[in-house]
């Protein structure tokens, strides 16, 4: 099984902490960038070699900014293209301000089953300073309209570690999502990226970063919370009920192959890695004069076994020992520092298995960086 992402490259603003590909300016080349892409699925549709696709993901950008013409032309193109099974997992990210009744509707019939909202935050300073486009009563209301058009597969990102967040604030937003009673809760913690508007602010003194406890200790709330409330933490930003997990970003951390389209959007079919280029323009005349436009890297051993190592070890299911042995021996230093991990209660093993601990996963990508090979 594999899966399918869209990248659509547009936003209405600039939040200040982004550091992903959009652009805000796209009217003159809307349409122009939308028959790239659907040229782009045709162009690559034996990049899976004929692999059913279980999955597809509308990423951005903001998908939610696409018009029902569009999205259509996409899913079609898909379609048309790939074997989709029944039942596929389509999910559209979402921003409140776009999550409207006939929106939803839209997004219903085109066979969009999953929605994934960026809530960010329920205080209304946070989202003026990130330059969010929606408020804190968009937030309240899109996820109930979502659910009165039938939406029950529900997703909201969440960020911790934001400039002067209590304990007390970060556990009512917690607890503002408990309330709104969804399946699924993502949370990241704001990092502060080169060339961002945020990297900018901060380099003037004019907002000042939480420090590494106050993120742990926000981190460690979440999980405590979460846990409570019947959420599993299946990754380690990734908490779902029981049968919500995403299958599409599992497929990543699983090691599945998919097809990213769209400028910027990366692929991986087990043999090579690509990504494509990152500027609209660029891509689409790529497109259309059929010039090349993604780079790729040809996979080493030690590529294929410490991307292993490092999505395995973020994930409830582990790393598979005898996965991991396929694609490179198991040294005794491996050996030797699993064995030290366990003793630090930061890792468990089973009989062919290894798991991070609640506190291995605070270290995740410090330990997946001491087992990889050269
Ligand atoms: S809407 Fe999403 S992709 Fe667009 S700028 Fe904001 S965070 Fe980045």
């Amino acid at each position: 099984m594999a899966g399918i992402y869209i990248h659509i490259p547009f936003c209405k603003q600039q939040c200040t902490y982004c550091d992903f590909h959009f652009s805000t300016t796209f009217d003159v080349y809307r349409s122009a960038m939308i028959d790239s892409i659907v040229q782009e699925i045709e162009n690559r549709k034996t990049y899976l070699h004929n692999i059913d696709i279980r999955t597809i993901y509308f990423g951005g950008g903001t998908p939610s900014i696409l018009n029902e013409a569009e999205l259509k032309s996409i899913l079609a193109k898909v379609y048309d293209a790939f074997k989709v099974t029944d039942g596929a997992e389509i999910t559209l990210e979402a921003n409140p301000d776009d999550i409207s009744g006939a929106n939803l509707e839209v997004w219903k019939k085109a066979g969009v089953n999953r929605l994934s909202i960026g809530l960010q935050s329920f205080k209304k300073s946070d989202l003026e300073w990130m330059n969010r486009a929606h408020t804190v009563s968009d937030s309240f209301q899109c996820v109930k309209l979502a659910k009165q058009h039938g939406f029950e597969d529900i997703t909201v990102d969440l960020m911790y570690g934001l400039p002067d967040l209590t304990m007390e604030e970060w556990e009512n937003h917690i607890q503002e999502v408990m309330d709104l009673d969804v399946p699924h809760v993502s949370a990241y913690c704001l990092t502060v990226e080169e060339k961002t508007v945020l990297s900018s602010l901060v380099g003037k003194g004019k907002i000042v970063p939480a420090s590494e406890d106050q993120q742990s200790d926000q981190f460690l709330k979440l999980l405590e919370k979460l846990e409570i409330n019947g959420f599993v933490q299946y990754e380690i930003s990734n908490f779902s009920k029981p049968g919500y997990e995403s299958k599409h970003n599992s497929n990543y951390w699983k090691g599945e192959w998919y097809l990213g389209v769209g400028p910027s959007a990366h692929s991986f079919n087990g043999k090579n890695r690509s990504w494509n280029v990152s500027n609209n323009q660029q891509y689409i005349k790529a497109i259309e004069q059929n010039l090349e436009f993604s780079t790729i890297e040809v996979l080493t051993q030690a590529n294929v076994f410490n991307e292993m190592l490092l999505t395995g070890l973020r994930t409830i299911y582990g790393v598979n020992l005898t996965k991991l042995a396929e694609i490179a021996p198991i040294s005794l230093v491996f050996q030797q520092k699993t064995a030290e991990f366990e003793k630090n209660g930061w890792m468990e093993k089973s009989a062919d298995e290894v798991f991070l601990t609640k506190e291995g996963r605070l270290r995740a990508d410090f330990i997946a960086s001491e087992l990889f090979i050269d």
